[in-house]
């Protein structure tokens, strides 16, 4: 497939803007122009509100078991066209064309299960307390239309668990999906507008972010926001939306500790952390990051992922055999730099990495940092990369003290062979999501979201529907 422009879908057309604004795309692994894509005005975003507003009302009344099949057929389109949409995504994005296709699959997964969780939003009957005449009711119905907010990272997957959800509860959905990645996403959308989702129900704009975001937020039409992406825009997002009483879910950054207990299978930490911390090239908010390792392992441990580190091939994502792409923006490899220098000049070791690739495209080495004391940035901000920064722990209770110390709390990891420390671990790690002796192995059935200063909401499980969800109570007397 060869990459295409891409245009505005609203009210089940696909269009350009209004005022035939495009912005450039670029290949993270060339750096050269790609593509177009369209860039809304205000008249483009009023139309989608316009369809939105439509879109919900037919939607919401629409039996759950016809928005199954509609959101089957799409999950279907998605799993037939996979091949194809990972060569676009890995154009746009730099991923590695088999990460690229897993991506393309598990939207068809994730589509699959809201939708049939979308068949069991049931309310409650409760008995009154004392006049049997009295029916108490309650009742779930589909908050509205929602304005997403969805980034570049896994520029898929981040839309496809918002979307799915909300279509599995009956509301309409105006997508803003990033703009350097925007091919991809806009694959997802056809297949829904190719499966017979009725025009309105969802739409798909770019354009500039904030300008997008200030004003569906604070537009009546929209009952409720979700965004995926950094905790600084987040924080903004949701003071905006609180201004207008809007329901808010948010997936922001993390900061994920890896703890490496004394009696750690270290291959297996290895193997499962190593894997993670290189997928996407670090680019993943689950990403693990600041490895707490025991004192008496440590020595071991960072060698071995040093060893795996320099077994990476790193290249093009379309080339056959390449673990790790580029960057998806040079802005990540002027952060990489910066992290690396500051690291340094704190006194860390750089024990493989820790430079750029070339010339051409954001192509960054797959860098381990050791002896990282504790001011370094790399150990308070997220790096959002290729970057594993290690420390020596004494004590369990100095891992969690350490792990618990910044406000991020999205995603943790634990590698112990004592059922003692895992269930402390369990109970004393302040993550949304912790994995023990395993990699992250998320799943549509299963909650998904931060605590802290990650956000708050899930985009998995049951309670990803609820956020979609109001709940009203209703008495009727039987009178
Ligand atoms: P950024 O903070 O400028 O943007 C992050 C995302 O938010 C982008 O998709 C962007 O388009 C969007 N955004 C920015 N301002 C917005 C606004 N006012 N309204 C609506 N959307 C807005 O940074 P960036 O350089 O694109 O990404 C770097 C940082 O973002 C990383 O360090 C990481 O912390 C975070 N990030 C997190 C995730 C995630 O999965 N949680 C994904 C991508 C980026």
């Amino acid at each position: 497939m060869t990459y295409p422009n891409t245009q505005l879908f609203i009210r089940g057309q696909w269009l350009d803007a209004a005022d035939g604004k495009t912005l450039a795309v670029f290949n993270p692994a060339t750096g050269q122009e790609i593509g177009r894509v369209a860039h809304a005005s205000r008249v483009d975003l009023d139309q989608a509100l316009l369809a939105a507003q439509d879109g919900f009302a037919l939607w919401r009344d629409t039996p759950a078991i016809e928005r199954n099949k509609v959101m089957r057929r799409a999950a279907a389109l998605m799993r037939e066209r996979a091949g194809d949409i990972a060569v676009l995504l890995t154009q746009e994005q730099g991923k590695p064309l088999p990460e690229a296709k897993v991506e393309a699959l598990a939207a068809a997964d994730i589509i699959e299960w809201f939708a049939d969780e979308g068949l069991r939003v049931y309310g409650r009957i409760v008995p009154s307390r004392g006049n049997l005449a009295i029916r108490q009711m309650v009742l779930k119905d589909p908050v509205g239309p929602v304005a997403a907010f969805t980034p570049w990272n896994f520029p898929i997957n981040q839309v496809v668990r918002k979307l799915a959800a909300a279509l599995a509860t009956g509301c309409s959905m105006i997508v803003k999906a990033p703009e350097e990645t925007p091919a991809a996403p806009a694959q997802l959308i056809r297949a829904f507008a190719d499966a017979g989702l009725p025009p309105g129900v969802l739409g798909l704009v770019y354009g500039n972010p904030a300008e997008i975001s200030s004003y569906l937020i604070a537009h009546p039409v929209i009952r409720k926001i979700t965004f995926t992406g950094s905790t600084p825009v987040g924080k903004q997002l949701a003071a905006l939306a609180g201004q207008h009483m809007k329901r808010v879910t948010m997936e922001l950054g993390g900061h994920a500790p890896v703890i490496v207990a004394e009696d750690a299978d270290i291959a297996l930490a290895v193997k499962s952390a190593g894997a993670a911390k290189f997928r996407n090239a670090g680019q993943v908010c689950i990403s693990p990051t600041r490895f707490l390792v025991h004192e008496s392992i440590t020595k071991d441990f960072a060698a071995a992922l040093v060893a795996h580190a320099q077994s990476l091939k790193v290249g093009n994502g379309r080339d056959e055999g390449v673990q790790m792409g580029p960057l998806a923006n040079p802005r990540r490899v002027t952060a990489m730099a910066e992290f690396t220098q500051d690291a340094v000049q704190q006194g860390a070791t750089v024990a493989y990495g820790g430079a750029r690739i070339g010339e051409a495209g954001n192509f960054w080495q797959p860098t381990i940092l050791t002896d990282v004391p504790l001011n370094a940035k790399v150990f308070n901000d997220e790096p959002f990369g290729p970057m594993a920064a290690i420390r020596s722990f004494n004590t369990l209770e100095d891992a969690i003290a350490e792990a618990n110390r910044l406000p991020y709390g999205l995603a943790g990891y634990a590698f112990t062979r004592s059922l003692k420390n895992a269930d402390l671990l369990s109970r004393k790690v302040e993550v949304g999501m912790l994995w023990v002796n395993m990699p992250a192995m998320p799943s549509a059935e299963m909650p998904f979201g931060g605590i802290k200063d990650s956000g708050y909401g899930s985009e998995g499980g049951p309670e990803a529907m609820e956020a979609y969800l109001n709940t009203r109570s209703v008495a009727v007397m039987n009178a």
